[in-house]
């Protein structure tokens, strides 16, 4: 049982409407796995990592299943700690948008009557850490009889922070006829044992590793903070004067975010999801080929059905969800016998997926240096100097040198020229 797209679900249009808006395409492969079991009221092991789609894995049949008729807290999401409960409940919320539904995160360090006064109000998802959850359970705020599901999200480490006997306590609280999900990203002993107490008939699902081949290419990845992305993209392209790019971004909003990035500092940019009609992608695609376009952005679902030779570098722009979508995503490059580049940007919670990539793909990728600005700018001055070199070494100068000799005067030397050209010559190379 696995849902290829989004519509195959049946969600409720308000839900459908967030997603898109989110802008995603399809579902991960952890979320076509996950989520269809889970609409239909099983228990469900999900073996997943962040950065696999997890949180929507379980929140988006969870935001299906609340009642919008009771305030009563129907969904109980455990999370090891603050930021992430603060994560999910920023992710709920987004696919919350148009369902209307109470989230409230509860979590230790933040003001216990504040998180009270939320509860009195009602919470229909409340996601909390095990400590302060118990905490409210104690001074009987938090009313669990009418929780239908209960999430257990990144469970290891709950469990190697020293929550079991917590959730243990929460679990046995709460009304066996409750639906219970569990996401992990290791399985070891004391997990399976709570999935057998706790957890009714599970289903295990988990994304499954498959090795394949990377053709032969120069592999790299680069460290940064995502803020970061958007200058690093363009001194990558400055830096290499690549000509010919296709830079992939997970979500369709993304696309069209740095797309109007690039337009607006002058690359010849456009993008390609899965929102356009035909007569538009082919369009895009002509100019593509035609170089008028040098970088292309997409989706991977827009990606699919491209064939285009002769792209320079391709660009990961946001990391890949699996394994095998890298694949897909750089054997775009390097084809008619020419080595292809591919360049990746990993922040520091992605790192994981590159080792894992390396792993099953059995290649090597190149940690690099994020190329400062200086960087960029030297490395346009220097192809400047080369071509200024060749230029002068070419000759057939006399009508330039003639030209150079009229605007030289008393204020203005011929190194006075020179330099301004040097500037104009760089600004303009953006
Ligand atoms: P998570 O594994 O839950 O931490 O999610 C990692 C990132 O993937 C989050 O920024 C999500 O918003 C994003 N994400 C979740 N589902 C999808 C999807 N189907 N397509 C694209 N991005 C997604």
């Amino acid at each position: 049982m696995e849902s290829s797209t989004f519509t195959d679900l049946n969600l409720s249009r308000n839900l459908e409407k967030a997603i898109e808006e989110l802008g995603f395409e399809e579902p991960t492969p952890i979320q076509a796995q996950a989520i269809p079991h889970i609409l239909e009221g099983r228990d469900v092991i999900g073996q997943a990592q962040t950065g696999t789609g997890k949180t929507a894995a379980f929140g988006i049949p969870a935001l299906e299943m609340v009642n919008p008729n009771s305030k009563k807290t129907q969904v109980l999401v455990l999370c090891p700690t603050r930021e992430l409960a603060n994560q999910v409940a920023d992710e709920l919320g987004k696919l919350a948008k148009y369902t209307g539904t109470r989230i409230l995160p509860v979590y230790g360090g933040q003001s216990i009557e504040r998180q009270i006064k939320g509860l009195r109000r009602g919470a229909q998802i409340v996601i909390g850490t095990p400590g302060r959850i118990m905490d409210h359970i104690e001074r009987r705020t938090l009313d669990l009889s009418t929780v239908e599901m209960v999430v257990l999200d990144e469970a290891d480490e709950m469990l190697d922070m020293g929550f079991r006997e917590d959730i243990e306590s929460i679990l046995s609280s709460i009304s066996m006829e409750r639906q219970t999900i569990l996401f992990s990203a290791t399985m070891p002993a004391p997990i399976m044992k709570l999935t057998k107490n706790y957890q009714q008939n599970p289903v295990l699902v988990k994304t499954i590793h498959k090795v394949v081949t990377v053709p032969n290419m120069e592999q790299s990845y680069f460290e940064l903070k995502h803020h970061m992305k958007p200058d690093v993209l363009c001194r990558m392209i400055d830096i290499y004067d690549v000509k010919s790019s296709l830079v992939f971004c997970n979500t369709k909003k993304m696309v069209d975010e740095l797309v109007t990035t690039l337009k607006t500092r002058g690359y010849l940019a456009d993008g390609l999801h899965g929102d356009m009609k035909q007569n538009q992608r082919e369009k895009v695609m002509a100019s593509f080929r035609n170089g008028e376009i040098e970088t292309l952005v997409a989706t991977d679902v827009a990606a699919r059905g491209i064939d285009v030779e002769n792209i320079e570098v391709v660009f990961n722009y946001d990391m890949p969800q699996d394994e095998e979508s890298y694949v897909h995503r750089i054997g775009r490059t390097g084809r008619a016998g020419r080595q292809g580049v591919a360049f990746t940007f990993v922040t520091a919670k992605e790192i994981y997926k590159i080792k894992s990539i390396q792993k099953y793909t059995r290649t090597k990728i190149k940690c690099q240096k994020v190329p400062s600005r200086s960087d960029a700018e030297d490395f346009k001055a220097s192809m400047l100097e080369k071509r200024l070199k060749e230029t002068i070494a070419e000759g057939h100068l006399g009508k330039y040198v003639h030209w150079v000799e009229k605007i030289v005067d008393e204020d203005c030397t011929s190194m006075d020229v020179a330099a301004g050209l040097v500037k104009m010559m760089l600004a303009e190379n953006r």
